[in-house]
């Protein structure tokens, strides 16, 4: 990825995607009452959109702007945008254990991402941008993984809902 606007597209697309990733998840805690989860994915999710923003300027001030790309014309890695984690994993019964993996495996690959564009581009602002970008996603990680450690692994059959929420509330 060696031009700075389709550099700086991808992470507009990418923080987008984060973004409304956590306002899900965060949704998804408050409804199942652990409102500190639910904070920490807001604020998140606010960390997404100042970095978009920066993105956006940065397209602004040092390119002709961001460029238009249909959805195939991205180049990502893997199928999909490495921030976009999987939704499906989204479960009504999800416990904060698994959406903090959830969003912890998205933050390691849109760090891993923005590390390979830094390893193999030629252009020298790119690489500085995605490095830099690179060590914000890795500082996500490491949040995500001290959170982690006060929300240990449920017991086997946490998804066996007893009481479903139809019937409770
Ligand atoms: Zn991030």
């Amino acid at each position: 990825m060696n031009e700075l606007s389709l550099f700086l597209t991808h992470a507009v697309a990418l923080e987008d995607e984060s973004a409304e990733r956590y306002e899900d998840l965060a949704d998804n805690m408050e409804m199942h009452h652990n409102p500190e989860v639910a904070e920490l994915f807001r604020k998140m999710a606010h960390y997404s959109r100042l970095h978009r923003q920066e993105a956006v300027g940065l397209a602004e001030r040092e390119t002709g702007g961001l460029l238009d790309l249909n959805p195939w014309e991205f180049q990502w890695q893997g199928r999909e945008s490495p921030e976009s984690g999987d939704i499906d994993a989204t479960h009504y019964l999800m416990t904060p254990y698994h959406a903090l993996s959830l969003a912890l495996d998205a933050e390691r690959r849109a760090r891993d991402f923005y590390a390979d564009v830094a390893a193999r581009t030629t252009n020298e602002r790119v690489r500085e941008l995605a490095h830099g970008f690179a060590g914000e996603e890795a500082e996500h990680a490491t949040i995500l993984e001290q959170w982690l450690q006060r929300y240990p692994p449920p017991e086997p059959g946490w998804d066996e809902d007893p009481d479903p929420p139809t019937a409770a509330d």
